[in-house]
């Protein structure tokens, strides 16, 4: 065997070695479960700290219904839990749009928002 023959078995043997598999992203483990409303299965995380009894389009007609019979009748103060924090706000029934978040989530999440995409205040004296 010559040197080069040589060199390109070692060549060969080494476009032969398997490279080592890349190791698989962690993919959250998730199950299905099928909607006790519409019979729809969805995907839900068993990490979740509340695994859903309905599908997401299910869960979201609930709240709308929820929200359309709390909007009827005489004009009253509706209490939510802030999706946020977790604490207990009121809102007047006459609301257009319900908030999901207290007053002070909703400052915050606000000027945020304005920092991350609003142009900066412009004040004219
Ligand atoms: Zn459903
Ligand atoms: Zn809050």
């Amino acid at each position: 065997m010559s040197i080069l023959e040589r060199i390109k078995a070692l060549f060969r043997r080494e476009k032969q070695t398997p490279a080592a598999p890349a190791p698989e992203p962690q993919q959250p483990a998730k199950t299905p479960k099928k909607c006790r409303e519409c019979g729809k299965t969805f995907m839900v995380d068993p990490s979740w700290d509340h695994i859903p009894n309905y599908c997401k389009a299910c869960r979201q007609r609930f709240a709308r219904e929820k929200e359309e019979k709390q909007r009827a009748g005489e004009p009253r103060k509706i209490r939510r839990t802030c999706r946020s924090c977790g604490k207990v706000f009121t809102f007047p029934s006459t609301l257009p749009h319900y908030p999901n978040y207290c007053g002070n989530c909703r400052k915050q999440h606000q000027a945020e928002m304005k920092e991350r995409y609003g142009k900066p205040v412009q004040r004219n004296k």
